[in-house]
């Protein structure tokens, strides 16, 4: 896909990694995010055409710098077709002990930092009449799960969010979706206890963990004319885990 430009979120390690070098073999000219600009730089060195990519060390969730970059990327590539809004935190604990900047922090980076970018990324995608936004949310935002009703609050929230985009703006040929995966294997599940994770492939159906490329295989098929007329959907990700 040679000439398309896609932004992607959460980067530097995990699914935004997978994604950003899926879409690397594709052509893309990326530009990735997250809080660690050196390490992102170190990154595109190893992707394909390592010298069309852009690298911003930003909080997705702080509106006005989300703003000055999104309107750097457009001054020197003149376009964003792809927006993939990955970033995303984890504050696990039961509502009794969850203190008030638990809350606060999982709202601002998973739910607010997904308005961030969208808020500052569809105008320039309604101007050229193309744009495919895909947000990362979870299986817990369709289900809950005790421990984590911050992150199924914000997970829930981004679900709400995308279909409401994907009515606003598919006059304008723009396509909204969210893939909500079940468990994938990356830093934000090694935090758990290794009795919990057996016993959470025993439920899954397909008996393993997502890998991060399962996800990103998901994200290429998205942003190919292959899902031109799917919007508003979630795309359940999870071995079975959640039917
Ligand atoms: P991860 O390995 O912990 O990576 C999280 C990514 O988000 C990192 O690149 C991190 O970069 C970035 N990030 C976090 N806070 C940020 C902030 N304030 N501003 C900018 N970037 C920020 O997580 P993952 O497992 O790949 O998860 C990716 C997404 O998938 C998340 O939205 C997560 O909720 C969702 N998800 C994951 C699973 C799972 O089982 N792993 C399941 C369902 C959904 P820096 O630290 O460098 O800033």
């Amino acid at each position: 896909m040679p000439d398309k430009v896609g932004v992607i979120t959460g980067a530097s390690r995990g699914i935004g990694l997978a994604i950003a070098k899926k879409l690397a073999d594709n052509n893309i000219s990326l530009v990735l995010i997250s809080r660690n600009e050196d390490k992102l730089k170190e990154i595109v060195k190893e992707l394909k055409n390592s010298e069309n990519h852009l690298v911003y060390g930003v909080d997705v969730s702080d509106f006005k710098s989300v703003g000055a970059i999104l309107k750097d990327v457009i001054e020197k590539k003149g376009q964003i077709d792809f927006l993939i809004n990955n970033a995303g935190i984890t504050k696990d604990t039961l509502l009794l002990r969850m203190r008030e900047e638990d809350w606060d922090s999982v709202i601002n980076i998973n739910l607010k930092g997904v308005f961030n970018f969208v808020k500052h990324t569809i105008p320039y995608m309604a101007k050229k009449r193309y744009g495919k936004i895909i947000n990362i949310s979870s299986i817990v935002g369709l289900m809950g799960n005790p421990g984590q009703s911050n992150y199924a609050a914000s997970k829930s929230g981004i679900i709400g969010f995308t279909k409401s985009i994907a009515k606003e703006y598919g006059a304008k040929n723009i396509t909204a979706n969210v893939i909500a995966p079940g468990f994938v294997e990356t830093d934000m599940t090694k935090k758990l206890p290794e009795s919990v994770i057996e016993d959470y492939k025993k439920a899954i159906p397909l008996r393993r963990f997502a890998t991060p490329e399962d996800i990103a295989n998901v994200v290429s098929f998205l942003i190919s004319s292959s899902s031109d007329y799917i919007t508003g959907e979630v795309i359940n990700v999870s071995g079975g885990l959640y039917i």
